[in-house]
């Protein structure tokens, strides 16, 4: 006996259980998330969920190219992106950056500051402009994009902020002083402003990812002898023995930045594969 419609008619049962299920389920429906670094790495992979989750995203970062290619992808799929290509250490571009959002779409739910350096060396060996420029992207870049996105949050007493730390601000092998340094300074930055702005009706939380395979480490390993040497050893560094992916930062960037996570806040969330529990 021939069953095609019928099959097909439950396939078309389930393919619309299932597209209404996910409407309902989108966890940043209709919400607008700025995501500073959003051009690349655990950036880009954070902006594609979230606009997957229902979010209008802000795309922020200094590689156009990358912007242009994160928002063509977030389009394509039907998702709204909007690219502000800016350098987030920079006061004016980042309050400009802010009311181009707000100029847009009249609100801001979520930021998650993703834009980072890393630099290297040890403090006999870093030199003041290497240490000045890591402090200015990892550190002031986070306290600017917060510190103007904050206010329209302020005014609707309610916000999602996620920061970006580092499981080395815990555990770290050494050989990147500054970086670690402003990991670290993140980390307690987040937990501070969780405390202030509480009563606000805003949540501050951290990401502290292991290594993860984007170009930052890719770029770090080149400043080794034996880069496969230093791959191999990160990889087994974790537990997990395994170097994590943007996607898996991503999955827990949505968690912090959706209501999933509405009684968290000041947390330092680690996706290390295991990396500080040794
Ligand atoms: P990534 O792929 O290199 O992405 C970082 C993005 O930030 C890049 O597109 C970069 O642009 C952009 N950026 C750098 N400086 C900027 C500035 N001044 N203004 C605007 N954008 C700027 O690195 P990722 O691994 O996704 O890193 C994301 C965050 O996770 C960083 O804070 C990093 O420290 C943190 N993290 C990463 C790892 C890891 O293993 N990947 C581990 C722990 C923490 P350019 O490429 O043009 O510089």
């Amino acid at each position: 006996m021939w069953r095609g419609p019928c099959i097909n008619a439950g396939h078309f049962v389930v393919r619309s259980a299932e597209r209404r299920s996910s409407l309902w389920t989108m966890k940043l429906k209709d919400q607008v998330a700025i995501v500073t670094g959003g051009a690349s790495g655990i950036g880009a992979a954070s902006a594609r969920l979230f606009a997957a989750e229902g979010a209008k995203v802000a795309l922020v970062d200094l590689d156009e190219v990358g912007l242009g290619q994160v928002a063509a992808e977030i389009d394509s799929k039907g998702g709204q992106a909007l690219t502000i290509a800016a350098d987030v250490s920079s006061d004016p571009q980042a309050r400009a950056g802010v009311a181009q959002v707000m100029e847009k779409w009249g609100r801001i739910d979520v930021l998650l500051t993703a834009a980072g350096a890393s630099t290297g060396g040890t403090v006999d060996t870093i030199e003041e402009a290497a240490w000045d420029r890591t402090f200015a992207i990892n550190v002031k870049g986070t306290y600017l994009w917060i510190h103007y996105a904050i206010a329209p949050m302020i005014a609707a007493g309610s916000g999602a902020i996620v920061t970006i730390g580092s499981q080395l601000a815990q555990s770290s092998p050494g050989k990147n002083a500054a970086y670690i340094a402003s990991k670290g300074a993140i980390a307690s930055f987040t937990k501070t402003m969780a405390v202030d702005h509480a009563a606000q009706g805003i949540r501050v939380n951290a990401l502290m990812p292991g290594v993860i395979d984007t170009p930052m480490p890719a770029r770090s390993l080149k400043r080794y002898a034996d880069p496969e040497a230093m791959r191999t050893f990160w990889k087994h560094r974790h537990p997990m023995g395994r170097i994590g992916q943007p996607e898996e930062v991503a999955k827990a960037a949505l968690f912090l930045a959706s209501d999933d996570s509405s009684f968290v806040t000041g947390t330092l969330l680690f996706v290390d594969g295991g990396w500080t529990a040794h």
